[in-house]
């Protein structure tokens, strides 16, 4: 549509946590569905090469993309709103950006020159901007630059974004600047000064921000908007307001009706249209106005962080609408649930899922949450560890093998039914070194899997080290949990299920970071819909 990229560079001020995300990923939506093609990115200041090696209580979920990247989570909200797939170019770190000038550094390619911050780090900063833009495949590429402005480590980055003002010329950049106005109950009054001062620090950097971004508990009146133009230096229209909204589903919309898709395409000198919503907007009907509604238990050991199991949720909210009910999700922390306990704290459940996770932590009460469920016949899912976890179980309480673990808990099991990747055993680094990223599955036609995918071969995202072991195969299927999805090349145990149960699978892969607005994962839909089954029939 045209010919060089535009782009449009996300900030944030005041406070952290505003959602630059939330407000990228609407935007972005509000442009697709005007017809431009769009993608979205995120520059995180931190030093680690990507968040795949950060606990969940730093930093959240961990975003595994198609080509194996472990990404922030920001990464999922774009993928969910846009419903086109990220990758590692998507999301680039302090630590990778410093990686690559060091290695170039190593490998004599600055010619004796003295490495500096400014140019080297910068100039890398604006490749990885553009990377995405070159491709040829965005007329649009959003860069959410992560953390606060002000912050030491952020200053590179505004750095580049100003360099970056100058090299692409006049209306092909447009600065957004993502803000607080806090509300003073004392006073009664909603505050610009925090907003002033945080344009002022952008200026001092050379960045002038374009538009303003304002989330408020409260409506801006008019005089507050031109107060806010007058002192920020920005037109009165691009003073957008972002009421907190019940649902980041409304946000679109909310942008919408402030015009922040016009006022960008204005700066950018490009045409304006109508954004067709269709799709989006039945969806966000649908999930507003449920028919009914499932309680489903969340089980892991970071259930009191939103954010840990981010993807999960939402994938959720797709499936619920899908199915025209309210799923309400109950975190359940597995440290804490014994066999004492377990009947009270699972018992009016309609369905249980079994979160993925790593180590030791909180595992025994996994693996009584499954026992519960599949002798109850609830509606469960596992995802990866969850899976594993489905798998202990039913060695240990089926088959009589008392000890029988995974290697990751404890090395020296007897029956070590989930084993140690053959391809993982000489890997030491932690970091981006597990099986990642998009695999084939092959299904079995006679399964509840088959009848979910309604196709024989399907693609799903991975983050693991551990599998099922094929050497205890026979003995599960005998007795009633049967492996139905094998990776083609290697045999790798996919998905495993019990028939006899109502809707009983668990899966090696990660389905939660596939769903979106638009294709709502099928696992979650059909899990969602025997969980409501289930409800009925009780
Ligand atoms: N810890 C398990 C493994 O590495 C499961 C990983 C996960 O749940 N993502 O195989």
């Amino acid at each position: 549509m045209t010919t060089n990229p535009k782009y449009i560079f996300v900030t944030g001020g005041v406070s952290s946590s505003l959602g630059k995300g939330i407000i990228a990923a609407s935007l972005a939506k509000l442009l697709q569905a005007q017809g431009y093609r769009i993608t979205i990115q995120k520059l995180d200041p931190y030093i680690n090469i990507d968040p795949g090696t950060l606990n969940p209580y730093e930093h959240g979920e961990c975003y595994v993309t198609d080509d194996g990247a472990e990404t922030d989570l920001d990464l999922g909200h774009y993928e969910r709103f846009l419903n086109v797939p990220t990758s590692q170019a998507n999301n680039v770190t302090t630590g990778r950006i410093y990686q690559s000038v060091i290695d170039k550094e190593r490998r004599g390619e600055f010619l004796g020159k003295t490495v500096q911050v400014i140019p080297h780090i910068t100039d890398e900063i604006k490749r990885r901007i553009q990377i995405l833009g070159n491709s040829g495949d965005y007329d649009i590429v959003i860069t959410e630059i992560g953390g606060t402005v002000g912050d030491i480590e952020s200053l590179p980055y505004i750095e580049a974004v100003r360099q970056l003002e100058w090299d692409l010329g006049e209306h092909n950049t447009c600065v957004i600047h993502l803000t607080l106005v806090p509300y003073l109950s004392a006073a009664g009054e909603l505050k610009t000064k925090p907003t002033q001062h945080s344009v002022k620090t952008l200026m001092e950097s050379g960045v002038q921000a374009d538009i303003l971004v304002c989330r408020t508990e409260h409506k801006l009146n008019e005089g507050l908007k031109t107060k806010l133009a007058r002192f920020c230096n920005v037109r009165k229209e691009a003073v957008i307001e972002s009421i907190d909204a019940s649902t980041i589903y409304d946000v679109p919309n909310l942008m919408l009706e402030e015009g922040l898709d016009k006022v960008v395409l204005n700066q950018l000198q490009l045409k304006s249209d109508v954004p067709d919503l269709t799709t989006w907007n039945t969806f966000v009907k649908r999930h507003k106005n449920p028919k009914s509604e499932v309680t489903i238990g969340l089980i892991g050991k970071y259930v009191e962080l939103q954010d840990s199991y981010k993807s999960i949720l939402e994938a959720f909210i797709h499936a619920g609408a899908e199915n025209e009910v309210k799923v309400i999700v109950e975190p359940i922390h597995s440290e804490y649930l014994s066999e004492s306990n377990i009947e009270f704290k699972l018992g009016h459940l309609d369905g249980v899922l079994v979160a993925p996770g790593f180590g030791e932590r909180g595992i025994e009460g996994k693996i009584d949450a499954v026992r519960y469920v599949r002798e109850n016949n609830i509606p469960f899912l596992g995802i990866c560890l969850g899976m594993q976890m489905a798998v202990i179980e039913y060695a240990r309480n089926v088959l009589n093998l008392k000890d029988a673990n995974s290697v990751e808990m404890d090395e020296n099991t007897s029956n070590p039914v989930i084993n140690l990747m053959e391809s993982q055993k000489d890997v030491v680094n932690k970091g981006g070194t597990m099986r990642l990223g998009t695999w084939d599955c092959k299904i079995e036609k006679d399964s509840t899997a088959y009848k979910v995918y309604k196709s024989e071969l399907i693609t799903e995202r991975h983050r693991h080290r551990f599998e099922f072991n094929s050497d205890y195969k026979t003995q599960f299927e005998n007795a009633g949990l049967v492996p139905t999805g094998f990776n083609p090349d290697t045999g790798l145990v996919e998905i495993v299920e019990i028939p006899e149960n109502n809707w009983f699978v668990g899966v090696q892969y990660h389905p939660e970071y596939k769903s979106t607005v638009k294709n709502p994962h099928p696992l979650f839909v059909a899990f969602v819909a025997a969980a409501l089954k289930y409800k009925n029939k009780k």
